[in-house]
């Protein structure tokens, strides 16, 4: 809980308390960077849809033309990641086989099953990570949710 104490124009006190939201929490849950309450993309992981503006502090998402280029190369770097881990982990568990089409069916079969989380993970890692003008502003936690009306068309 954050105490931020301000004076109004009669010079009085004004104590207002915000919930702070720990980043590993927000992240995990895909929420706003700005106020970690709105969420960025709809509940479900398989719909891939992301909302113009968060339902919450109204931040706009997509902040210029062409803003989530940059996630592509997170899920590039987030892809290739799980690829070595999944080719040392199928190493290990295997016994060190050397039969190369053990090794590409279970690489291709999570990278396919993986594309989903990547996709989301990457935007929220860019803009939690990657854009230095995003940051954190527990005042704008406080704000009531209002029913976000558009969605960024991924297909
Ligand atoms: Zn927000």
């Amino acid at each position: 809980m954050l105490d931020i104490h301000m004076k109004n124009n009669n010079q009085e006190s004004v104590s207002t308390q915000y919930d702070l939201v720990p980043i590993g929490k927000a992240l995990w849950n895909a929420k706003c960077v700005r106020c970690r309450k709105g969420n960025m993309f709809r509940p479900c992981m398989m719909s891939q849809k992301m909302y113009v503006r968060c339902p919450h502090c109204d931040l706009f998402f997509e902040r210029h033309p062409g803003y989530f280029w940059v996630s592509m190369f997170v899920s590039y770097a987030m892809g290739v990641a799980e690829i070595v881990a999944l080719g040392i982990a199928t190493f290990v568990l295997s016994g060190g086989s050397e039969n190369v089409y053990l090794y590409l069916g279970i690489i291709i079969s999570a990278i396919v099953l993986l594309a989903p989380f990547n996709f989301r993970y990457s935007r929220v890692l860019h803009m939690y990570f990657l854009d230095p003008g995003l940051k954190y502003q527990p005042e704008f936690s406080g704000k009531v949710d209002k029913e976000p009306a558009v969605f960024i068309n991924t297909k």
